[in-house]
């Protein structure tokens, strides 16, 4: 099999091409190194089946003589990270949506089968508990742009659909907060902030109250339902909520990372507004329902809260001390 991994050496990437390579896949990772690394794939490096190209799914003529080249591809590309959408508006907006079309069109004219990488993110501002696939989307304001990520998500996900009106063979899956080893927090991602923060002595920056709920799922668990539902027949044409049933608030998160590490770091609240400037709103709660996953192709995360906090913290250790990224405010 030859797959294309767009994004493949970023946190996600890294992780699926290491699994499709042991599965014995031809793996080319296409990646701008905007935020992923070519040092996520140094375990795989030397593997002849594996080919590393620099170049951004921005450049048309190179995706679609990527996208020939292959028999499926995993479309992880994408600009992301709380700070880089504040940050970098626009350029995101670009990346996510004319990257992603590039992405999906090539796939359309070649018959590629295609996995879209989309996120928890486009339910919006929506709470309720057990978030469905198609059914409960709530978006927040455009005028807010925390939200564009989740506007140019939702329209990449609507292209999907609209291509496969057209023939494209193409699964979607929406992440749920994935964390583990190589995922960094520079862009803002709560678990390695607050892992390297804690390990360094610094406080941690616990956000508005601390009461907001995710659930976090670890790398491997959903690296391993992404080939089995780009395999599933019966999941062509779908959209699946991947993540873990496992509830906690961002405070109780914090607590638990101090403990672990045997930190003396404070817990310290910072106001949204200090933390991510204006056009920044939460979400209180985000918890998926994974019914269609769990059926179709028995998806049951393994590893929980603890296990993934174990593994990120071992990580971080390995890693000395001025190559850390630590956290800023
Ligand atoms: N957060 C926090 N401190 C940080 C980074 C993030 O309290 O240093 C909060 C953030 O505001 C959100 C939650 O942790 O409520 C998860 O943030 P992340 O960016 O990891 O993912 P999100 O679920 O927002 O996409």
């Amino acid at each position: 099999m030859r797959t294309l991994i767009t994004g493949g050496a970023g946190f996600i990437g890294s992780h699926l091409t290491e699994a499709l390579l042991a599965a014995g896949d031809q793996v080319t990772v296409l990646d701008d190194l905007s935020t992923g690394r070519w040092e996520n794939l140094a375990g795989v490096a030397d593997r002849p089946g594996l080919r590393l190209v620099r170049g951004s799914v921005l450049d048309a003529e190179l995706v679609e003589r990527l996208v020939l080249d292959a028999d499926t591809i995993y479309h992880l590309a994408a600009a992301v990270g709380a700070f880089t959408i504040r940050d970098r508006t626009l350029d995101s907006l670009r990346t996510n949506l004319h990257g992603t079309e590039h992405v999906v069109a090539a796939a359309h004219r070649y018959d590629v089968r295609l996995l879209l990488a989309s996120t928890s993110e486009i339910y919006g501002k929506n709470d309720k508990v057990g978030l469905r696939e198609e059914d409960d989307r709530i978006i927040g304001s455009p005028t807010k742009s925390r939200w564009s990520y989740s506007e140019a998500k939702a329209i990449d996900e609507t292209l999907v659909t609209a291509y496969g009106r057209a023939g494209l063979r193409a699964v979607t899956v929406r992440l749920f907060n994935t964390v583990g080893p190589r995922q960094t927090g520079r862009y803002g991602m709560v678990v390695p902030r607050f892992v390297g923060q804690a390990l360094a002595g610094d406080p941690l920056t616990v956000y508005g109250t601390g009461d907001q709920i995710r659930c976090f799922c670890h790398v491997a668990d959903v690296v391993a339902a992404l080939p089995a539902l780009l395999a599933e027949r019966a999941a062509i044409g779908g959209v699946f909520n991947l993540g873990s049933a496992e509830q906690v608030s961002i405070g109780e998160l914090a607590r638990r990372v101090v403990t672990l590490t045997g930190s003396h770091s404070t817990i310290d609240r910072i106001p949204y507004q200090v933390a991510y400037g204006d056009g920044y709103e939460d979400m209180m709660r985000r918890v998926p329902d994974c019914r269609r996953a769990r059926e179709l192709v028995g998806f049951v995360p393994g590893r929980d809260l603890d296990t993934i906090l174990r593994d990120v913290v071992d990580e971080h250790r390995a890693v000395p001390l001025a190559r850390r990224v630590l956290a800023t405010p």
